[in-house]
């Protein structure tokens, strides 16, 4: 892609920024010389994974900042150049921009489930631009794109990776579309031998079904032509396959009975629309009970909105229709970024014309718009708790040297994360590394910190910790701890041999008594010198010795010998 094929995709949703496009002409001239002795694993020049990034941040009609870090988000960590060099050449932000991208491909998602929705918090905490989120999300999209030239062995990682991470967050922004493609691109990868089944049991299906559809287009638009309503499009779109197989799981692998394998999309102008041509395709095919959906009254938590009802359509096959105004649709596809770029465009034309309902704020300042998402959607208690971690930086997310992501309150010092690994790194913890450098043991960690405990054996933890800790969990370990080192007690045994008398059992229970040691048991044995057997806690092997000697000293004690049971 040529610096003014793209220009000219940004100019598309910008029409009136110059600054921008000069942005984008700079930053497209940079990366594509600091690229230019590198290739990608296809053999391609490595420019293009740049020029498909930046691509695909103007499709999504990013602003030129973002387009321009998009071009720029490789030149640091693969080419050498200077943070500062990009500061002095391209401003603060657009370093912000591209250092965030850099951190957020150091978090690896190492198969961990636990960790999953920490890696997934972590990523918009560590973010705290989404824009950042956007430009690794085309980053990514593009390496799965080209995955097929990487070795088979790096695929599967990269792929799991992609679906578990990558797909989930592109959902929780709203992009749907992206989802689907990057779920689609990860699963001949991740599922080999469903994918096997799948095209050879859907092919038929699939051609037999589009044509089908064929023939449901003309009956539609002569009913809306009837009605004096012109729809912008109608379409149909294929189910994914990634989106499929887990409806076949789910349906026993029974293709007929999923109604949505291919749906018909309406897209009208305005929301009064929607509900008339939904009373349109009920006159004309009667619908499936239970399968109507107003999700324009009642957004889903994503801010996803459209009408959906499945009717006996054409030959009386049950076949799914989605109904829902432009803006609807862009949001639906494209989510926040099309959002985003409907926010930077308020006061223009194509805003007034596109703006829906559910897209409507009052400040540009991404926090409001996340601020108001969580007023949104308070039944979301996933997306809530995401959000918590931008704006009230209540929690940060750490990782473990295997890459493991603890979750801290904010504060957090390496004595917490220490016992929040495993109590026994917590007590034997004599320092700690934060990113590879030696830290104290007060450091406040910060979010995306890798954090390394260094312990040692029979190490015991020190009471100052509980000065700076700051979960109660390390406080209650460190307590129980101390309490140990301070005594531990030891069940010693005795056998006291002895010339039998009055009172001697007695006088040795006074010895232990005398020194605070409770008696657990006494046995004694009915010869002319008996064995008397006390068992009692100790706390330390001096004690039992000083005891040892105090027993010696009572008249007819014979022989006595003391062992730890
Ligand atoms: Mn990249």
């Amino acid at each position: 892609m040529s610096v003014s094929e793209l220009t000219t995709l940004h100019t598309l949703n910008f029409p009136a920024d110059p600054a921008g496009v000069e942005l984008i002409g700079s930053a497209y001239a940079f990366a594509e010389k600091a690229h230019a002795d590198q290739k990608r694993a296809s053999g391609e020049k490595y420019f293009i994974h740049l020029t498909e990034t930046a691509r695909q941040l103007a499709l999504w009609k990013l602003d030129a900042q973002t387009i321009a870090a998009g071009l720029l988000h490789d030149t640091i960590e693969d080419c050498g150049v200077s943070p500062d060099e990009i500061s002095k050449l391209f401003g603060p932000e657009i370093l912000f921009l591209i250092e965030g991208v850099t951190k957020l491909s150091k978090l690896r998602y190492r198969g961990q489930e636990r960790s999953l929705e920490s890696l997934r918090k972590m990523m918009l905490a560590v973010s705290k631009d989404l824009r950042i989120i956007f430009i690794k999300l085309a980053d990514r999209l593009h390496n799965m794109r080209t995955l097929g030239h990487l070795p088979a062995a790096k695929r599967k990682g990269v792929s799991l990776e992609t679906a578990e991470v990558y797909a989930p967050l592109a959902v929780r922004l709203g992009m749907q579309s992206l989802a689907g493609e990057l779920e689609d691109l990860a699963f001949p990868y991740l599922h080999p031998d469903a994918y096997k089944w799948m095209q050879k049991n859907l092919k038929e299906t699939y051609t037999e079904r589009n044509a089908y559809l064929t023939r449901v287009i003309p009956v539609l638009e002569k009913a809306f032509a009837e009605h004096h309503i012109s729809a912008i499009r109608i379409d149909h779109r294929a189910k994914r396959m990634a989106s499929l197989y887990k409806k076949l799981l789910r349906y026993d692998m029974d293709i007929d009975r999923v109604y949505d394998l291919v749906a018909v999309r309406i897209i009208v102008d305005k929301v009064e629309e929607c509900y008339l041509v939904l009373g349109i395709l009920h006159q004309l095919w009667k619908p499936l009970p239970g399968r109507i959906k107003d999700y324009i009254a009642l957004p889903k938590p994503n801010g996803y909105q459209s009408l959906h009802t499945t009717v006996f359509c054409v030959d009386n096959r049950p076949t799914e229709f989605q109904i829902r105004t432009l803006s609807m649709h862009e949001y639906n596809e494209n989510g926040t970024a099309a959002h985003w770029f409907y926010q930077s465009q308020k006061g223009t034309k194509a805003y007034r014309h596109n703006i829906s309902a559910s897209a409507k704020t009052q400040e540009t300042n991404i926090i409001s718009q996340l601020k108001e998402w969580q007023n949104q959607f308070p039944g979301s208690q996933e997306f809530v708790e995401a959000l918590k971690v931008d704006i009230f930086s209540d929690r940060i997310f750490v990782l473990t040297p295997k890459g493991e992501v603890i979750d801290l309150p904010a504060g957090s010092t390496p004595v917490d994360f220490a016992y929040r690994v495993h109590s026994e790194v917590g007590n034997t913890c004599v320092g700690a590394k934060v990113n590879n450098k030696i830290v104290t043991l007060d450091y406040v960690l910060q979010s995306g910190d890798m954090v390394e405990i260094l312990t040692q054996k029979n190490k015991k933890p020190s009471e100052t910790w509980m000065q700076f800790i700051k979960t109660r969990y390390a406080a209650k370990k460190i307590k129980s701890a101390l309490v140990k080192k301070m005594a531990i007690p030891k069940k010693t045994e005795y056998r006291i041999t002895c010339l039998d008398r009055v009172g001697l059992i007695k006088d040795i229970s006074l010895v232990f008594s005398r020194n605070k040691i409770s008696i657990k048991s006494v046995q004694s044995s009915d010869d002319r010198f008996p064995v008397v057997k006390v068992v009692a806690d100790i706390p330390t092997k001096e004690k039992a010795e000083d005891i040892l000697i105090k027993l010696r000293k009572i008249e007819g004690v014979k022989e006595i010998s003391y062992a730890l049971t």
